[in-house]
């Protein structure tokens, strides 16, 4: 089992729903968030490109987060999700600084906080809350071991890139380009 998403860069249109959702599913603080818009020009002019990600915790497989964590509150679950157990973290920010993402924060109540895929919900049969509610229906969400799920058919069918490949990090979210 390894959870991963794919997020079609030719169909987000940056309208934030995915971020609002998962601050009202997790009850993320006011002026926090565990997912974001990220919008890039490359190219140029009149050749320019504009592409549109939102993005959150890569979930990497290889995780500068988890080996610098001094007190084991950053760990992988099954399906190689990536959480902060938030009663031993210390709030010392090394994941934060090793994280070549920027995909965690300092949560007010003193721990480091970051996405989780949902997994309150996928153990419920859902979708993360991000990919449920994208009018676009530009969010893929699903197990790449298996070879007949929808995220390994679309993976397999279009070209990919991951973000910051260079950190070695092997991030589990695709982007669809
Ligand atoms: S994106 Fe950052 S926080 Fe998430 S698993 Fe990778 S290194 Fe850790
Ligand atoms: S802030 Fe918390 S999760 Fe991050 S390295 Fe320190 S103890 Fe670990």
């Amino acid at each position: 089992m390894r959870y991963a998403m794919a997020i079609d860069t030719k169909k987000c249109v940056g309208c934030s729903d995915c971020v609002v959702a998962c601050q009202t599913e997790n009850n993320i603080p006011i002026g926090y968030s565990r997912d974001w818009i990220t919008e890039t020009v490359e190219g140029i002019y009149p050749g320019l490109h504009l592409e549109i990600r939102s993005e959150r915790c890569n979930h990497c497989e290889n995780t500068p987060c988890v080996r610098t964590c001094p007190t084991g509150a950053s760990h992988i679950i099954e399906g190689g999700i990536v959480k902060v157990n938030h009663e031993e973290c210390i709030g010392c920010g090394a994941c934060i600084q090793s994280c070549p993402y920027d995909a965690r924060y300092s949560h007010p109540e003193g721990y480091v906080d970051k996405c989780t895929f949902c997994d309150h919900r996928i153990n419920n049969g859902q979708d993360p809350a991000c990919v449920s509610v994208c009018p676009t229906h530009c969010m893929y969400f699903g197990d790449l071991d298996d070879p007949n799920s929808e995220i390994s058919k679309i993976v397999s069918a279009r070209k990919v890139k991951v973000l910051a490949p260079e950190a070695g990090t092997k991030p589990q979210i695709f982007y669809l380009v």
